[in-house]
């Protein structure tokens, strides 16, 4: 499977890693929407939040709790924004979840 995450997670395609343990991997977005524009993914692949189901809710459950962890290593103190992209109408242009942590300013109230 020809997946960019996928190779990412692998180490093959190289990225700033943020953080990470068994279950997930975080990265700096090589185009930061924000001051702080963070991706975190399932190390297992999932095509998109649309794909959560009972076999691996488990594992998106593990990458909400590390998220406050990570949001307080990156100094998100003062808030941020947690967005999924999912198909063609959400804009997902990268077909394996991830999570974008957005922060660093006061975002825009506008989110569509
Ligand atoms: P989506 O549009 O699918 O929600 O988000 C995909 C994100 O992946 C985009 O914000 C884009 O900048 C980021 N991205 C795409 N290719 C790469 C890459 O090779 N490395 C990193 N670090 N981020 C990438
Ligand atoms: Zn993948």
């Amino acid at each position: 499977m020809d997946c960019l995450f996928c190779a990412i997670i692998k180490g093959d395609i190289p990225s700033s890693k943020v953080y990470e343990d068994d279950n997930c991997y975080a990265f700096l977005d090589i185009n930061p929407q924000a001051p702080t524009h963070v991706l975190v993914v399932p190390k297992a692949h999932i095509a998109s939040a649309d794909e959560i189901n009972a076999e691996n809710s488990q594992t998106v459950a593990n990458i909400f709790k590390v998220i406050p962890e990570i949001a307080s290593q990156l100094g998100l103190g003062d808030g941020y924004r947690i967005v999924t992209n999912i198909g063609e109408n959400g804009c997902q242009s990268v077909k394996h979840l991830h999570f974008h942590i957005l922060g660093g300013k006061k975002l825009s109230e506008n989110m569509a």
